[in-house]
């Protein structure tokens, strides 16, 4: 098989939110804190339900807003992401020239694969200095072009994987590496023969072949993606930067 030739991978395939940036930076809890402000605005949600109904949908559904739509409440998708994402205190990210050195090294394609809208992504991007860093980007607009359909798609659904695969030109899966925060989206990208790193976390999962506390721990994490060549990686490396795991080749 032609596949195990040549360089391990030929992707990696990069979630943005907590991903990118830490979860610490409060903009996630922040962007909670407003989905939950639009349900009880503008969708008549009880506002002593709507925390926990936040929470429900977005277990069921992928995101929360997937959720609202699948059970029938009706909104303009522009409408919701301008203000979700559009009153996001965005000025608590920093610029990152240490991450950006990072992908900017990295001899493979980069791309991304985020549930959010193209405007909040380039806007994080932007905020962390990242511009040019990344090849491609599947959003939320990449995944849900189809505007008659009643249902959003996104991760962690196998068909949200699916479609990224042929937007993202991605063949063969098992030469993906995909960084991301949620362990379902990670599970599901296991199923799916991807090669999975939990990013803010240092704890051993199923479906996760790595566990990077941060996303900077990369280049002693895996050195093997500066390097050319067919190699055999045994990811057994101790401390901070990485939980021991073996990665089958
Ligand atoms: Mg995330």
């Amino acid at each position: 098989m032609d596949d195990h030739q040549g360089s391990k991978y030929d992707c990696l395939l990069f979630d943005i939110d907590d991903t990118v940036y830490p979860n610490s930076s409060g903009l996630s809890s922040q962007c909670t804190n407003n989905i939950i402000e639009f349900m009880t605005k503008n969708l008549g949600v009880d506002e002593h339900k709507a925390p926990q109904l936040c929470v429900s949908l977005y277990k069921e559904y992928g995101t929360t807003m997937a959720g609202l739509k699948a059970t029938g409440y009706d909104f303009d998708y522009d409408h919701f992401h301008r203000f979700v994402h559009g009153r996001l205190p965005y000025e608590i990210l920093k610029p990152d020239p240490a991450l950006k050195s990072i992908l900017q090294s990295l001899p493979i394609r980069k791309v991304v694969f985020s549930n959010a809208n193209r405007d909040h992504v380039n806007m994080i991007i932007n905020k962390l200095g990242l511009e040019g860093c990344f090849d491609d980007m599947i959003c939320f607009e990449t995944l849900n072009n189809q505007t008659t359909s009643p249902f959003i798609l996104c991760k962690p659904s196998d068909d949200a994987f699916k479609q990224a695969f042929i937007k993202a030109k991605i063949n063969i899966p098992h030469k993906t590496l995909f960084f991301d925060d949620s362990i379902r989206n990670l599970q599901t990208a296991k199923r799916m023969r991807l090669h999975t790193v939990w990013v803010g976390s240092a704890h051993r999962e199923a479906g996760v072949d790595l566990a990077l506390e941060s996303i900077h721990n990369m280049r002693e994490a895996l050195p093997e993606l500066w390097e050319d060549g067919d190699k055999n990686v045994s990811y057994s490396r101790k401390g901070k930067v990485g939980i021991e795991t073996y990665v089958r080749a």
